[in-house]
């Protein structure tokens, strides 16, 4: 394989896998490295046991916090990156997420482009992952130019009973859209078989709509594109002047190489892209590439998220229960003077993952075992936007490693969220007084471990004062090297980010597409299955 290609792209996640999924049929020399392998498919997929409790597919890695204490971070390194086992909640951001929103703690600033300038992109992101929803049922929905692709995902009758009961007392619950490749009018040819392990764990039967089944896998049929697993990008090298990147340097397998590329797009996710730039100094860049106004690695977000579960006066005997969302505390009303953030359901727990989790154990039981609380516990995720701050950011340690200082903000709202919701409990159909954390969905009692949805670190805008990329996703200091993945939100919002990488990531394509000369590579048969 020469070393020279018209694209590199570093990471095959939500960002690196939907771009490289846009330019292969371009016919363009593109080369994916991914430092981690495939995702095995074995039994231990769906086990809660081997997935919650031992941790089988938390990538090994070593980060610090801002005391220089080490912690495990919730990674997975893995073709397909963290989509490998996210729950595929795929929300569009709000519109109004992308101007200023004032918050109890401040401002979650504007995004350079306006939402409509996203739109296109988000509906063809849909297209590709496979979305299920239903417009017109969320009163905060932003325009959309079509139809979800795939009909929502229908309620099992608990969490049906929790949508009417919520109706009835005044609010607007909807079907969340979700990202499972489910026929439910056709079961013999769904290759989704809607089950109990899918929020966190990988899909054993590869029905889940991630990166590395819809993106990745159908881009390597393409000639022009090759994947390079096991290779770790710890360097980028740039010309005398600093204006281009010349060299991109990989370990793989103990050795060292150098590839060339026209054209580089990082997508390591928002904490690793930050580190590589950061690793990446040099004469012209001395405090790391791209990073000249001091903006790599600052403005870390990443969701300030509570799991709680209550507990159904009725048994819960859902199944798949990450079909709900609701949206009415999203921003300020009347009543509220902040946003409050979004509540969904997430997957149902099980027994097998409580384990060692205190709050249940010394809450709950003995006077319920855990069986018992599993058979009534009804899940929940709550989302309260997470504002940028400079100090919260990525750092490197001078052995190399990832230093994270994070605060968290809009601690009130998120409190405040969690009483609108214990407040619903009796109408809901659950006990008053049971509102318990679950500490096993964030995976570790160190909340900075929580990384699922970290973003920010390289935000793209106008001004090379502030920002560390164009509108383009283009670094403002080095002209061929562009950023695809979460790294570049200026806000986060309150709905899970991966739908927004994807769109993004589409959009940044385009861009590559129009210096490439390519022609515009249009989706390829778009749901067919
Ligand atoms: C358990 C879990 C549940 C989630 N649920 C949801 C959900 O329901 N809805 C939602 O919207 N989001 C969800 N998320 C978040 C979502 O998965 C991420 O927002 C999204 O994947 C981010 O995309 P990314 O491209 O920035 O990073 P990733 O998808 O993580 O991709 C980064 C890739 O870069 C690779 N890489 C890193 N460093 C290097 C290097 N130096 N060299 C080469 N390769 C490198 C990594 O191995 C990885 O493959 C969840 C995440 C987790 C972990
Ligand atoms: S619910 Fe469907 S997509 Fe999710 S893990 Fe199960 S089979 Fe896979």
């Amino acid at each position: 394989m020469s070393n020279h290609h018209d694209v590199i792209v570093i990471g095959s996640g939500a960002g690196g896998g939907t771009l490289v999924h846009r330019l292969a049929p371009s016919g363009r020399r593109i080369l994916l490295l991914e430092r981690g392998g495939w995702l095995a498919r074995e039994p231990e997929n769906w086990q809660a046991h081997d997935v919650f409790v031992d941790n089988r597919y938390v990538s090994p890695d070593t980060w610090y916090d801002a005391r220089d204490r080490p912690f495990q971070p919730q990674i997975h390194y893995f073709v397909g990156g963290a989509t490998k086992l996210y729950g595929a909640a795929l929300y569009r951001l709000r519109a109004e997420d992308f101007g200023e929103l004032r918050h109890q703690d401040g401002i979650s600033p504007a995004w350079p482009i306006p939402y409509d300038e996203l739109e296109p992109y988000y509906t063809e992101a849909e297209q590709l992952y496979e979305v299920h929803g239903n417009r017109g049922e969320d009163p905060t929905e932003p325009f959309a130019s079509a139809p979800y692709p795939f009909p929502a995902v229908s309620h099992e009758p608990r969490i049906q009973q929790l949508s009417d009961d919520l109706e009835r007392a005044g609010h607007h619950p909807f079907h969340a859209p979700c990202g499972v490749r489910l026929v439910e009018d056709d079961p013999p040819r769904s290759p989704c078989v809607r089950c109990a392990t899918c929020d966190g764990f990988p899909c054993l039967v590869h029905a889940k709509a991630d990166a590395e089944v819809l993106a990745v896998r159908p881009a390597l049929e393409h000639d022009n594109v090759t994947l390079l697993t096991g290779a770790e990008v710890v360097r980028l090298e740039t010309n005398p002047a600093g204006t281009a990147v010349t060299g991109v340097v990989v370990e793989r397998d103990g050795t060292r190489e150098t590839f060339t590329a026209d054209l580089v797009v990082l997508a390591c996710g928002a904490a690793n892209t930050a580190k590589l730039l950061l690793a990446s100094a040099n004469d012209t860049h001395p405090t790391g590439l791209a990073n000249r106004s001091d903006q790599v690695g600052r403005n870390y977000m990443f969701h300030n998220s509570q799991a709680v579960l209550a507990l159904s006066l009725e048994p819960n005997p859902t199944v798949f229960q990450k079909t709900l969302g609701l949206n009415d505390f999203y921003f300020a009303t009347r009543d509220i003077d902040f946003p409050l953030g979004n509540i969904q359901m997430v997957g149902k727990s099980s027994a097998q993952m409580y384990r060692g989790e205190k709050p249940l154990e010394t809450r709950l039981a003995p006077e319920r075992t855990l069986e018992q609380v599993a058979r009534h516990a009804v899940d929940f995720w709550l989302s309260t936007e997470d504002l940028p701050r400079a100090e919260n950011r990525v750092t490197l340690r001078s052995d190399g490693r990832i230093r994270l200082s994070y605060a968290p903000t809009n601690e009130v709202p998120k409190r405040r969220l969690l009483e609108q919701l214990k407040g619903l409990l009796g109408p809901l159909g659950m006990h008053h007084d049971h509102l318990i954390p679950r500490h096993a969905y964030l995976k570790n009692d160190i909340p900075v471990a929580g990384v699922a949805h970290q973003a920010g670190t390289c935000r793209f805008g106008d001004d090379p004062a502030t920002s560390v990329l164009d509108r383009d996703c283009r670094a403002h200091q080095l002209d061929n090297l562009y950023v695809a993945d979460a790294s570049i939100f200026p806000s986060i919002g309150a709905v899970n980010p991966a739908l927004t990488v994807m769109a993004n990531a589409l959009r940044v394509a385009d861009r590559l597409l129009d210096r490439l000369g390519a022609q515009q590579a249009r989706p390829e048969a778009l749901g067919a299955r």
